[in-house]
């Protein structure tokens, strides 16, 4: 177990429990002022004509933007949500940007946030602490669980040459609403790979040099959740809602203060070049790593056996040279994952013909 130094922010205010989405107008209050727009919600677009999005407490001097997430996050959008928004407002920051949706949502409005107060392109924020101001006030809400953006330290993004996160600690939310029936209604199989995405977040935090008590502590109990969940419960269970929103909270604390490992190494690849939604890249990868994650990939199995999910097969087959080349390349740069699965001397052990081999199979 290695220790290093590092100091890490957390969510300032925590709320959880069935309905506690109807307190997110009280919980706003504080933050309003009187200059320019106020609150701005990034609202996925399949509520629109749901009763969710009209539950949504738009006031007068806010700003409801329905995001559509068909792609993972870009540059490209965070920019444009940013431009419309600063447009609308002579320039000045809105004093809060609520993100109400799954991982993909509550990225959306991580990175606005801090793009409203960072001059430039999100795009050149792409890494480790290269944000200089703050942002404004951030709030999730999730209406899926498990990628533990709720609780990171980062808004992944897909740029123009990489799909990687801005990290920092003003990424973090300031606010999180958990309320468990905001999940219930998602589709089976997204709920399913979103959910194995917060399992293979504590199978990847527990097998690696990086892992720690305080990060073994939280994945371990992530994990128990998840079994729970996806081997006990069955999708329809209210419990099952409550177990897997806490799971993915746990999963994020968990993933900051120990690392995600070879299995989003992959799983980066595969979006990276073909657009494969996260949940669903992890499945496809993880799938593949009997042999790095063994007890993982069997419990793996037995839930997409329990829970009667077909994992599409092939998904690699048909690729450019150039396009394999740009996944393997995508995977082999993500130098962290590795180093945390692997260790210091990772490179002994991932070669790159291997991840070629691995991603034939898929
Ligand atoms: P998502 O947000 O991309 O949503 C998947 C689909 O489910 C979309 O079509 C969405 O419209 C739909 N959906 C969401 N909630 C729904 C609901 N309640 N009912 C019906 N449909 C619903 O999926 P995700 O897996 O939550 O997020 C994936 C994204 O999260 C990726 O972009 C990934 O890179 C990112 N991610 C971020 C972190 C982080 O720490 N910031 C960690 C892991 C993953
Ligand atoms: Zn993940």
């Amino acid at each position: 177990m290695i220790y290093s130094f590092r100091n890490f922010k957390n969510v300032e205010y925590f709320a959880f429990g069935r309905g506690c989405f109807d307190r997110l107008d009280e919980v706003l209050a504080p933050r309003r002022t009187d200059r320019g727009l106020s609150v701005v919600f990034l609202v996925d677009d399949v509520f629109r004509d749901k009763p969710l999005g009209r539950r949504v407490p738009v006031r007068e001097r806010d700003a409801r933007i329905w995001v559509n997430v068909d792609r993972e996050p870009t540059t490209e959008n965070v920019d444009r949500y940013r431009d419309e928004i600063l447009a609308r407002a002579d320039g000045v920051p809105p004093d809060a940007v609520v993100g109400i949706g799954g991982g993909s949502v509550m990225d959306y409005a991580k990175a606005v946030a801090l793009l409203v107060t960072n001059p430039g392109s999100s795009a050149q924020y792409q890494g480790l602490d290269l944000i200089r101001n703050p942002g404004v006030f951030k709030v999730c809400v999730p209406t899926l669980s498990g990628t533990g953006a709720e609780a990171s330290m980062t808004t992944v993004l897909v740029g123009p040459e990489k799909k990687l996160g801005i990290k920092c600690d003003y990424t973090m939310p300031n606010q999180v609403l958990l309320d468990p029936d905001l999940i219930a209604d998602a589709p089976r199989e997204q709920r399913f790979y979103t959910g194995m995405d917060c399992y293979i977040h504590a199978v990847e935090s527990l097998a690696g040099t990086w892992r720690n008590a305080y990060s073994d502590a939280f994945a371990e109990k992530s994990m128990d959740l998840c079994r729970r969940a996806f081997l006990e419960e069955g999708p329809d269970s209210r419990a099952a809602d409550e177990h897997l929103m806490i799971a993915s909270y746990l999963g994020g604390l968990s993933v900051t203060y120990s690392q995600v490992g070879a299995c989003h190494a992959l799983s980066y690849g595969l979006s990276f070049v073909l657009h494969t939604r996260h949940g669903l890249a992890n499945c496809i990868a993880f799938n593949r790593l009997e042999k790095v994650y063994p007890e993982g990939v069997r419990v793996f199995r037995s839930m997409v056996e329990k829970q009667g999910v077909r994992l599409p097969a092939g998904v690699a087959a048909g690729l450019s040279p150039e396009q394999m080349d740009r996944m393997v390349e995508t995977a082999w740069g993500l130098e962290h994952m590795w180093d945390h699965a692997f260790g210091k001397s990772w490179r002994d052990k991932v070669r790159k013909e291997w991840l070629r081999d691995l991603f034939r199979g898929m």
